[in-house]
């Protein structure tokens, strides 16, 4: 689904990602591991068009996506989940979802033209959808509370499920499990599960707990220095002298 070809992305003379060369299956859940500054966040930003990249190339399904800002791809189903905006924190858990953008359908010239009644189709359309997506990731109880007052975990739901209301194609997850509790990383885990087998999403997710990658993730990638060391079942990672050395290495 996406093939990524000798990508580098230099801050400076800095080298972060160097080099790497990595493809996602369709379908897959692929987990990207390796130790503090291997240029595993720099390389979803690239991919994500978050960054623009030195050089190197992305394809999406044989299509050339190098450098294409965020809402070009969030329009093909490219998705990478971020923070709750600070100014999104005062908005219920409901609104906030409501508020992803190209959630609604129709151009704005249709709206006016059919005024308001159409509007209101809409919104309770996506109403409707909001809700569908609470009670897919059980937090409908949680949504009239304030996006600001939710935990790690459930804000890390949240996230899951500004994606949904977009019918994304491939999500990728940075750090899912920081700060989270394990009963909340479960929950989390069985929607990422979910999503992939019900709803034909691809994920690739960046996460230190292994007993998380363990459960969810095949292949798992690791990086080093900015490129790939080595791709395979985490049975078989973990037991990569390579990747051993990097790890003992920081
Ligand atoms: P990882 O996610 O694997 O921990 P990062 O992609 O966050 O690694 O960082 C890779 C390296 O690039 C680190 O040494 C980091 O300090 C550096 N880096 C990341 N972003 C920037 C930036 N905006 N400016 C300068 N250096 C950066």
């Amino acid at each position: 689904m996406i093939v990524v070809e000798n990508l580098v992305k230099t801050f400076g003379g800095f080298r972060a990602v160097d080099g790497a060369s990595l493809r996602i299956e369709q379908g897959s859940i692929t987990g990207l591991i390796g130790p503090n500054g291997a240029g595993k966040t720099t390389l979803f930003n690239v991919i994500a068009g978050v960054l623009k990249p030195t050089s190197g190339r992305v394809t999406m399904m044989g299509e050339d996506i190098t450098g294409l800002p965020p809402h070009e791809l969030f329009h093909k189903g490219l998705l990478r989940t971020f923070q709750i905006a600070h100014e999104f924190s005062s908005m219920t858990v409901r609104e906030n979802l409501m508020m992803v953008p190209g959630a609604q359908s129709g151009e704005t010239l249709w709206n006016a033209w059919f005024g308001r009644k159409r509007i209101a189709n809409e919104e309770r359309a996506l109403l409707a959808k909001a809700d569908e997506v609470l009670e897919f990731l059980t937090i409908d109880h949680l949504k009239d509370e304030k996006a600001g007052n939710l935990s790690g975990g459930q804000k890390k739901l949240l996230e899951l499920g500004r994606t949904m209301m977009v019918d994304a194609k491939i999500v990728f997850l940075d750090e899912v499990g920081a700060g989270v509790n394990r009963t909340l990383l479960n929950t989390i885990g069985d929607a990422i599960i979910r999503l992939n087998k019900e709803r034909n999403y691809t994920f690739v997710v960046i996460e230190h707990d292994m007993d998380f990658i363990g459960r969810l993730c095949d292949p798992v990638i690791c990086m080093a220095e900015g490129h790939v060391l080595a791709e395979g079942t985490l049975a078989e990672i973990k037991a990569n002298e390579q990747v051993i050395e990097a790890y003992l290495g920081t």
